[in-house]
This record gives C-alpha cells, structure tokens and sequence, in this order.
C-alpha cells in the first residue's frame, strides 16, 4: 500500500525498525502525550516532578566547560524563568531563536542560582508558528500531542510520524477492517478497532490525559486486548491441536511403581510428589503430554524427571533427555547412571553430544536407532545428528530456554509413530499467572518447595574497598577444603557485547575515574598497580575474568589454585576445567556468568560477584543457586563498584532478603519491565507491540478466558464472517509476528 510520506528510503529505514506494512505503522503507538491544551505555567512546577512545559525561548548559548560543552537554553513566562542544559550538545547551537514557543519534558530540578527550576536533557520540540502550514499546527499544538519513539534518526522523530500516521488514517477512513466479533467488543465495552487507532494516536477532546499516560483508556485497552487475545487463540488452537493427535497412552501398573519406588535416594517432597503425579496422569492419557515443569535451583527437578523417563521405559519406550550444554548432559547422565543403579532393570544408557568424535556417534546412534539404547542423554546434538529412535516415548528438554520453541519438537521420530510426550523443565520462576498465560500451549507443574535439610546461603553486600577482606574469606574457606566461584560481568576488557552477558540496562556502563580513585584512595589501593594503570579497564572500572583471574592468582589469591572460564573457550576447554573443579582441583573458579545454569559442585561454598550491580536479579539468582547444594554452610557476596544505581540498589537489597525465586521473579518483573526480563534468552515469548505482560496482567487474563471461550463457542456470538476474519488475522499474526508453527 501506498503511504504518503515513505519512499523508498524511509521505507527501508522503516523496514529496520521492524515497520514493513501500514498496519505495522498504525500500531506504533505514541509512548507518551503531551498535553498542549492545557500547558502547564512555570509557576506551578514543583522540583522533583516531571513535566511538560511550553515556554517561550529567551536566549541561549553553548557554553565551554572544562568537562564538556553544555548547551544552555532559558525559556520564560512572563517573569518566571525556565533554565534547560544539554551535556555534550553542541549541535543545539542556532536551534532556538528568541520568541519561538518550546515545548520541553522532563524533570524539574531545583537551580541554585534563584528560586528559578531547571531541566537537565529534557526532551524538546520547537513547535510550528504563523510561519507553518495549518496541518502541521493542527498536530501538534492546543491539543493533546502524540510523541513517538523515533524511526530513525531526526528526519523520522515524532513530528513525521504525526503526519505520516494522521494521513495514513485520513486516507484509511472506513476502510480498516474490524478483526474482533463485534458482539465480543461490545460485551467488553471496548470499541472498534479504527476509532482505537485513531484515539490511541490523536486522543479526541476529552480524553482523561491521567488514561492516556497509564494506556489505560479505552482505545488502548481495546489495542492491547487485541494483540493478547490473538496470542492465547493461538496458544489454545496449538493446545487443543496437541489433544487431538495420537499420543501414548503409558500403563502405570504396579510393576511400574515399583520401578520408580526403587531408584528414589530420599523422600520425595510434596512438591515433588504432586509434580510426578500430574506428569504420570498425562503420560497415561492418549493424547501427547505437553508440560512445563517449573522448579527454582535445587529444587530437585532431576529425580521427577528421571522418574517420567522410567514409566516411559517401563512400558518399553525409549526417552530421551535434552541438555543445553555438554557439561550439563554429562552431569545428567552421570546422576542418572547412579540413581538407575538402584533399578532392578538396569537401563542402558547412551549420551550423545556435538564433541565425540565421528565413530562414538555412530555407535550411539546405531544403539539408538536400534532401539538398544532405552536412554538417551545429550545436547541438541541429539536434533543436529539426526538420531532416529526406534520408540521414542518421553522427550526431556532441560532449561527450556536455551532452545527455541520450534526446536524443542522437532526431535526425530520414526514416521507413523505416534507423538512422543514432552516435558520442559526450566529453572526460570516465571510468576505463575504468567507461565499460564503464556506457556498457554504447556500444562503446568511447579515445584514450590526445596527439599529439607538445606541451611540457608548467608548472602552479603560489600563494597569494593573491602575486597581484601573478601579474599581474606575466600583463602578461609579453601583452607576449609571448600570451593569457590568468582563471577565478573565481562570477559576480558570492558565490553558488554558477549553473549552471556545479560546487563541490566539501567546504567551508563562508564564509571567517572576521578570519583572511583578518590575512594580507593582513602581505603588504601587494593591493587595498586592495577588503579594507577591507565589500562581501558581501569578507566571504565569495570574488571573482566580475564584480567582478574590473573591480578588475583598473583596478588590476594597467590598458592591457591586458581582457574579460569568463560564464553570463549570451546567446548572442550570448558568441559576440562569444570570436570577439574567438579573433581576439586581447582580452589577458585574464576567465571563468568557462562556457570550460570546448572552446574552442580556441592563441594562449592562461596559465590563472590564482582559488580554485582551489574546484574540482573534473576541472573543473580541464577548464580547464588550454584552454592549452597551441599551441607556446609554457604554463602554468596556481592561485591559492588563506587557507583550502584536506586534499582540496583533495590536488587541488590532483594537478594540479600529472600532467597525465593518466585518472590524475585515478581520483584525482577516489576523493576526491570518484561522486556528484559523475558530478555532475547528466553526464546519463545514473543514482542508485543502494544501490550506488556507486566502493566497489562489482567487483559492477558481477560485475553485468555475470551479466547477459550470463544474456541469453545460455536457461533453464538460470532458470525461467519467475523470468525473468518478471526482466523485470517489470526494466522497472519502468529507467522509474522511470532515467528512460530503454523496455526492452520
Ligand atoms: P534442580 O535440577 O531442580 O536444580 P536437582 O534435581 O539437581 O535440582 O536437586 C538438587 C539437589 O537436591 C540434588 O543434590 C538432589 O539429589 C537433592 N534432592 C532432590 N530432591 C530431594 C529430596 N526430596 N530430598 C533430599 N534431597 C533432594
Ligand atoms: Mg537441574
């Protein structure tokens, strides 16, 4: 379709930005307003708040300070100033001419100079004059004015996107097609899809400005209902789908429990209990298990699943178990190897990953392939290798994601076999309201529970000066015989672009030196050599693996020893030196978060993080969960830089008050937006456009019992038509947007 406004170029600048269509445009929603009706007057700001102002420019000019050039612009009404600075802003010279009306948002701040406010790097619009044409004035003053995210630079900031969209909806006037059952929008309450669009993008005279701010007034509601509604009609087709294919129905005879009875080291907490029984009751039923089984670190998801895989094998199946890395496979098969000792019926076990060489392959695939193998561990070699099973019954896919949602299906089955049940285990508390939102398409099971026994992991903030104490603590323990994990944010230099690293976004990454040598200063050099290098790191203050591992095997840490990994290694470089640590030959294991998932070394009792302000809370979660698996006493420390921003400061405090996965999970989901907290790791929670999981919880509620109901219904409250649309909207969505299996 044509759009006025886009040509070729800004079509492809669009294209970067994931707008390819018109619809796409149209649902690039303002993220904020600005009131223009009702400007509000200097004289009732208040320091602290953050306003939209409209003022008029008295002067301005760039200013040369030893530290940076700052643009200064000071606006007035009547007698009351308004002082606005940008750092580093020297192309804002010549913007502003005396007399021109501008409008700035931001936060008030108190001035010293008088009683007047300021604005340090508020957003600004100079906005049009008697010079401009009478559309542009229409958009974008005396009334309630969209502001967008920008498309691309200047040329494609809010300004364009006003016009663009406001004569994208002129020319669609009528002619956008409602995709919802109108009886369904009106027993909501909500309208119609074009006067949402139109409403969301220029608010008619009269909307509440407090809905706008919060997207809470009809229009949006209407939008994101929309897009979460099309999420679970997807989610409940997939699920419903699943039901109606041939799966296998398992016998859970006595002979069967018996089995599972055998192999059980200890008592089997509630939790545990409740999850098997659930897994054992789908894999009993014809149609293919789909569940999600959910557990914190060290809530003992191995033996449940162990135990899964034995009714499969009972009723002669194979099953297989899907690990994400090689160490973990290896560390599976081997606590599989020894809880299967117990068994009368001893088994045999193949693992299989992407680094035996070509003849093992082989052989294990022969095995496997021959139906000889009745357990099979290994990592998504397991796809790659085109293992065919002879019966494959129970599929396992550990720490769900590290793999994507096609993925975790598509393991190889012989053809005319009926579907393998699948069980997903992740380590990730996702709030549970939202696991059934959005894991529609898995059944549930949660373990909410650890087993008895475990002493709590004493966990403590320090501040880097008291790093020598740290390392004091650290040669105590291994002179206890215990192990210890030190964990840095990066690996080597002070670049965040390596793959595993998941930095919390709320901070600059540069640290001011003169401020962070002062401190070490007073405290006495912890490194003396390593402060007064005028090394990258040094400047940043960010400290890597690499260079730490080395600082620290030298200085505080010398006799010990001291090992290293991280991302970069290969795999087999990886596997030697955790195989060393998990043996104990290693004292220190100087890391990256690369040791995050998993890993099991009960031997290990200390867990020091290094910026851990850095971090993100489910990260640090994630990392603290690697100590405290024995019975000795454990402990994690979180070290942090000079500078710990008010939300790290509030992870940080988190961690040091619970240590429940799911309370965090929740705290992570409040301050860190669902953006991140289902960051790109998480492969298979799609992008919303409109909606966000976190703010809008309970329309992805309503979203979901509308779109049971309305596969559940069969006509009454939508026509034929409108359930044509339905499907055509639906189909269109989930392959475009969601990138996953066909709907149908
Ligand atoms: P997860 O995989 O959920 O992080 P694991 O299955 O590795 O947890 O279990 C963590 C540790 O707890 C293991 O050493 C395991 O043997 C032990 N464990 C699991 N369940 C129980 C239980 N019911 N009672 C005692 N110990 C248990
Ligand atoms: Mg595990």
């Amino acid at each position: 379709m044509y759009v006025r406004g886009v040509g070729p170029r800004v079509a492809q600048m669009l294209a970067a930005k994931g707008i390819q269509t018109a619809e796409d445009l149209l649902y690039h929603l303002p993220f904020r307003y600005e009131d223009r009706q009702n400007p509000r007057s200097l004289d009732e700001l208040k320091a602290g708040e953050v306003a939209s102002v409209i003022a008029e420019v008295r002067g301005s000019a760039l200013l040369r300070t030893r530290r940076a050039p700052l643009f200064e612009l000071t606006l007035g009404q009547g007698r009351l100033a308004l002082k606005c600075i940008w750092f580093h802003a020297p192309y804002l010279e010549g913007k502003f001419q005396p007399g021109q009306a501008v409008a700035v948002y931001g936060k008030v701040e108190p001035s010293r100079s008088s009683s007047n406010l300021k604005m340090i790097q508020p957003q600004f619009e100079v906005l049009p004059d008697e010079g401009d044409d009478a559309e542009t004035r229409l958009l974008e003053v005396g009334r309630i004015t969209p502001v967008y995210e920008s498309l691309g630079g200047s040329r494609l900031a809010s300004r364009w996107q006003r016009r663009t969209i406001f004569n994208l909806l002129e020319s669609l006037r009528g002619a956008i097609p409602e995709c919802l059952p109108r009886a369904l929008l009106e027993r909501l309450g909500l309208p119609d899809r074009e006067t949402a669009l139109r409403a969301a993008h220029f608010p008619p005279e009269g909307t509440t400005f407090a809905q706008l701010q919060s997207f809470s007034t009809p229009a949006h509601r209407r939008l994101i209902f929309e897009e979460l509604f099309f999420l679970e009609l997807g989610l409940e087709l997939k699920r419903r789908r699943m039901k109606e294919r041939a799966g296998i129905a398992f016998a859970a005879t006595d002979k069967v429990r018996e089995a599972l009875r055998e192999v059980l080291p200890f008592h089997p907490t509630t939790a545990q209990k409740r999850a098997l029984g659930e897994i054992v009751a789908d894999m009993r039923a014809a149609s293919p298990m789909r569940r999600l089984l959910q557990g914190d670190v060290g809530s003992g998801k191995t033996i449940v699943a162990l135990q899964a895989m034995l009714v499969a094998m009972e009723n002669g199946y194979q099953a297989a178990l899907m690990a994400p890395t090689e160490i973990l496979a290896t560390q599976h098969f081997l606590a599989a190897r020894k809880l299967l000792e117990k068994s009368s019926r001893k088994p045999r076990m193949v693992l299989l990953t992407g680094s035996l060489d070509d003849d093992r392959k082989r052989m294990s695939r022969g095995l496997i392939n021959r139906g000889e193998a009745q357990l099979v561990i290994g990592t998504h070699a397991l796809i790659e290798e085109k293992v065919e099973f002879d019966r494959l019954g129970l599929v396992v896919v550990d720490e769900q994601h590290r793999f994507g949602v096609l993925q975790r299906f598509r393991l190889m089955k012989k053809p005319n076999q009926p579907e393998p049940d699948v069980l997903v285990m992740t380590a990730t508390p996702i709030p549970r309201t939202l696991a059934l939102s959005l894991y529609g398409d898995l059944d549930l099971s949660v373990l909410d529970e650890l087993p008895p026994g475990r002493t709590p992991i004493v966990t403590r903030r320090i501040p880097d000066e008291r790093a020598a104490e740290v390392w004091d603590f650290v040669r105590k323990q291994v002179a206890q015989k215990r192990q210890v994990y030190v964990v840095y944010p990066v690996i080597e230099g002070t670049h965040d672009d390596q793959p595993e690293i998941d930095f919390s976004r709320d901070e600059p990454m540069a640290v001011e030196p003169a401020r962070k040598s002062a401190k070490r200063g007073k405290t006495g050099h912890l490194f003396p050599k390593a402060a007064q290098e005028a090394s990258p790191e040094a400047k940043s203050g960010l400290k890597s693996a690499v260079e730490m591992h080395e600082k620290l095997s030298s200085g505080p840490l010398a006799g010990l020893r001291v090992g290293l990994i991280h991302g970069r290694l290969d795999a087999d470089e990886k596997e030697v030196i955790m195989r060393r640590f998990q043996r104990g030959e290693i004292d220190v294991l100087v890391a990256t978060t690369v040791i995050e998932v998993g890993v099991d070394v009960p031997n290990a009792t200390v867990m020091v993080i290094e910026h851990a302000e850095r971090f993100g809370l489910a990260q640090l979660h994630q990392l603290r969960g690697r100590v405290g698996r024995g019975a000795a006493k454990s402990y994690c420390i979180l070290m942090t830089g000079p500078r710990v921003s008010p939300l790290a400061e509030e992870r940080l405090n988190a961690m040091v008050r619970t240590q429940d996965g799911f309370e965090l999970a929740e705290l992570d989901l409040a301050i860190r937006g669902p953006g991140e907290f289902f960051g790109t790791r998480q492969a298979g929670i799609p992008e919303f456009r409109v909606a966000n999981i976190v703010r809008d919880r309970q329309l992805l509620e309503l979203a979901k019992q509308e779109a049971a109901r309305f596969t559940a219904d069969s006509g009454s409250e939508a026509t034929e038509v409108e359930r044509a649309r339905v499907r055509a909207q639906l189909k269109d969505t989930w392959q475009r947007r969601y990138g996953l299996v066909e709907v149908g």
